[in-house]
């Protein structure tokens, strides 16, 4: 819970840096990309940003997650892709591959309401 507790504020503090005060009050929802190798429960999160929220003027903001794909790259030939399933040989050469992402919780979207202007 403690993990899941900070990245609840992280995404609080993002919100704060990047609207005003009349911004905070449209946000609908906040898209938030979590990496498929990310150990944190998302039920958590939410759980703990529902607390969070309760003290600013964005409380009506819903939390949403979007699973990201991996992205990979070939050790031999360098090649970068993505994959939604998990990956051993490069599509290129063969090669063995390394992930490169995964593991990163970010904002991905910002929801406003339609009417603000
Ligand atoms: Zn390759």
């Amino acid at each position: 819970m403690h993990h899941e507790l900070s990245i609840a504020e992280r995404v609080k503090i993002f919100l704060e840096n990047n609207f005003d005060k009349n911004q905070l009050k449209d946000i609908k929802r906040i898209d938030i990309g979590i990496g498929k190798l990310v150990m944190a429960d998302k039920e958590n999160i939410r759980e703990a940003f529902d607390m969070i929220k309760k003290e600013t003027v964005f409380n009506e903001v819903e939390i949403n997650f979007i699973t990201d794909e991996l992205r990979y790259e070939c050790k031999e030939c360098g090649e970068k892709f993505s994959s939604a399933d998990y990956e051993l040989h490069c599509p290129k050469c063969g090669g063995n591959l390394k992930v490169l992402t995964g593991e990163e919780i970010y904002i991905k979207n910002v929801e406003r309401s339609p009417n603000s202007k």
